[in-house]
């Protein structure tokens, strides 16, 4: 008998890190996940990443999914938390390890910002001082007492994909990136790998996220290939800015959540001015994410941003 066509359900996901109150851009990326997924009859999935235990806090992880809920950003699975999944992170660098793709880096930060030059503004490559070590200098750097970060050696290759709103995009992983970190030296897992096992955990099907993340989705990719994951689709939306070339932060307390109900009346004003000055919407009138759902469509995403970089936030 013939099997039913089957197309996987969407599934979209927040993943915030709770180091602060959510603001303008935060929302907007939320906001812009949720309707890809809901406007496909999807699911949203909620992870908070707070694999930076340092700067993760309690507060902030409840803050955020009330945050969420107050704006009508709703999600059907979760939250599910990173600091829950060490063995299934450490399974996957495991996998890398057996097929000799790590290997310790003993360099410090000044050590990287003395050896490399950013690439384009985009990232600073890493220029492999660590990767041809003998065993003996191996060894003596940790006589030294150097506790070394791991880093996944990279080929030279070309990652392409195609983004649904900043279109094709490709990186050579040698050239424009460099072998990457996987475990930092304090023992953390690093947010590349840890954001691939559980976009695939989670079933992830859809990720939209801010554009400050699209030089990092080749790594991301390159991470799936090697550990046999499913590749998402990807969506980079353009960053709300403070000032042409500078992200608004959680620094900008104008920006952040409790003042933007305080300034605009409700979370429906705070959506609709959101939708409207990016051009999600035609204008800024006060909405839901569920009334804006009725005119979105995700295949005009793109075409819905006048400069897919940054929205100036007024
Ligand atoms: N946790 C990251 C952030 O809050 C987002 C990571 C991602 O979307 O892949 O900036």
């Amino acid at each position: 008998m013939a099997e039913a066509s089957h197309t996987p359900p969407v599934v979209g996901r927040f993943a915030p890190s709770p180091t602060g109150r959510m603001h303008a851009g935060n929302v907007f990326a939320a906001l812009c996940a949720w309707l890809v997924a809901k406007s496909q009859g999807g699911e949203v999935v909620l992870r908070v990443e707070d694999l930076d235990r340092e700067r993760s806090k309690p507060g902030f992880v409840d803050a955020v999914q009330r945050d969420f809920e107050r704006l009508g950003l709703t999600w059907d699975r979760g939250p599910y938390f990173q600091h829950d999944r060490d063995e299934a992170y450490q399974a996957a660098l495991d996998q890398l390890d057996a097929r000799g793709l790590l290997y310790p880096c003993y360099c410090t930060r000044a050590d990287l910002h003395a050896a490399s030059a950013p690439h384009r503004g985009e990232k600073p490559v890493y220029p492999g001082t660590c990767r041809g070590l003998s065993p003996v200098e191996r060894a003596a750097r940790r006589d030294a007492g150097r506790t070394p970060a791991t880093r996944l050696r990279v080929p030279d290759e070309t990652v392409a994909f195609h983004d649904l709103v900043q279109g094709d995009y490709a990186q050579d992983l040698a050239r424009e990136c460099g072998d990457f970190l996987v475990r930092r030296s304090d023992g953390a897992f690093a947010y590349q790998l840890a954001v691939v096992v559980d976009d695939a955990a989670q079933g992830v099907t859809s990720v939209v996220r801010g554009v400050d993340l699209l030089c990092s989705t080749p790594q991301q990719i390159h991470l799936q290939r090697l550990l046999g994951l499913p590749e998402p689709s990807y969506a980079h939306v353009p960053l709300v800015v403070a000032e042409a070339g500078r992200r608004l932060s959680k620094r900008d307390r104008d920006a952040a959540l409790d003042e933007l109900i305080a300034r605009f009346g409700t979370p429906e004003a705070v959506v609709g001015h959101l939708a409207g000055i990016t051009g999600l919407a035609p204008t800024c009138e006060p909405a839901s994410p569920e009334q804006l759902l009725a005119g979105f469509d995700p295949a005009a995403l793109s075409a819905a941003f006048a400069d897919p970089i940054q929205v100036l936030w007024r």
